[in-house]
Parts: C-alpha cells; sequence; structure tokens
C-alpha cells in the first residue's frame, strides 16, 4: 500500500465515521419507546413495533460498524494495517476504499 493509498483509506475511514455516527444518531431517535396509540398517527402500533426492531437491528449494526472503524482508524498507520488477519495476505486497495473498517480479505471473508 502506497503512502497516498493509505491517505486515502484514512480519508475514508473518516467520511464513513461521520456517516455512521449521524445515522446512529438518526436510529436512536426512531428506536425510542413507542408512543401510545394515538399519537402514532397513521401507522398502527403493530407496525411501529415492526419498525422499531427494524431500526433496532440497523441501529445494532450501525454501532458495530462505528467500533469497528474507529478501530480501523487507531490502525491505519500501523504497518499491518490492509493486511488480511487470517491469510496475512495484503487486502486489495478497492476492498479497503469500499469497506475500510474491514480486517479481512473476501476470500476470507466468506
Ligand atoms: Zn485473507
Amino acid at each position: 500500500m502506497t503512502d497516498q493509498e493509505r491517505q486515502e483509506i484514512k480519508e475514508k475511514i473518516l467520511a464513513e465515521l461521520e456517516v455512521t455516527r449521524r445515522s446512529i444518531a438518526e436510529l436512536e431517535e426512531l428506536t425510542k419507546p413507542i408512543a401510545p396509540d394515538d399519537a402514532i398517527g397513521r401507522l398502527t402500533r403493530m407496525e411501529a413495533i415492526n419498525s422499531r426492531s427494524i431500526n433496532e437491528a440497523s441501529l445494532n449494526q450501525a454501532r458495530a460498524k462505528l467500533n469497528k472503524l474507529e478501530r480501523a482508524l487507531g490502525r491505519v498507520d500501523k504497518p499491518d494495517f490492509g493486511i488480511c488477519a487470517v491469510c496475512e495476505k495484503p487486502i486489495p486497495i478497492k476492498r479497503m476504499l469500499l469497506m475500510p473498517e474491514t480486517i479481512k480479505c473476501v476470500n476470507c471473508a466468506e
């Protein structure tokens, strides 16, 4: 990985962190306790409960991603950044730019 590629990935991590933090804030808003029936509007209570559990799942995913991104940011300047944790081969730069939080190459992630 060249210095320029590393820098590019670092910027990508920072951008993803920003997006992920924002979506966590939105999802936290959406997963607040469900209001009484009359306050829900056109959604039925069941629908509200369903969409809430979907949002909770998204929230958990977003939090996990945030965690990985923060760890990636802590690793980005280290020599072993971008090396697959399983097979120890370099992870292709395209994958690192797409999923900068990844610690595995495509083969090992499957
Ligand atoms: Zn691998």
